[in-house]
């Protein structure tokens, strides 16, 4: 590949958690990967500017809101390829607890449900937008991440 592979990274409802092993992948690999890749979207290493054109979105996290739902849709139609990163963001578990709440515990999450107009099912990244690829874990397997992130810069995948 002669020009850098365009990145973005995104986090949905859920702990960040993915996103750390990311980031201590990036501590690791700084000088093999600076002049390959372009890191175009991570807020927990840079300023937040609007979506555009990249070719690789990792997003983590499960959807909770319209918002992220009308985020995620964005994301989506601006990434060459979606990579679902870590178990929430491809099943839903954590972050999807509230879902299988019963009796009482049903009835006070329903209330926060609705003071925070979250949506009524926690909804993994998958259900809402067609995913083309998955790094599983919880948090993610660094070792899957950093041979994903080696196919894409080769332009293998
Ligand atoms: S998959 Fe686990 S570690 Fe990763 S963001 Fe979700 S809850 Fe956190």
């Amino acid at each position: 590949m002669d020009r850098k592979l365009k990145v973005g990274f995104f986090s949905f409802t859920c702990c960040e958690g993915c996103m750390i092993n990311v980031i201590e992948v990036f501590n690791e690999k700084f000088f093999e990967w600076k002049d390959k890749i372009s890191i175009e979207y991570f807020r927990a290493l840079k300023k937040v500017k609007p979506i555009r054109k990249m070719d690789v979105a990792f997003v983590e996290g499960a959807v909770s809101t319209k918002s992220e739902i009308r985020k995620l849709e964005k994301i989506r139609a601006n990434a060459t390829k979606v990579i679902a990163i870590g178990s929430g963001a491809i099943n839903g578990w954590p972050s999807d607890l509230r879902n299988s709440f019963k009796g009482v515990q049903k009835k006070e999450a329903e209330i926060l449900r609705q003071r925070l107009g979250q949506i009524e099912k926690v909804l993994p990244i998958k259900k809402v937008i067609k995913i083309d690829d998955e790094v599983a874990g919880c948090p993610i397997n660094s070792d899957i991440f950093v041979l994903k992130m080696s196919e894409l810069i080769e332009g293998r995948r």
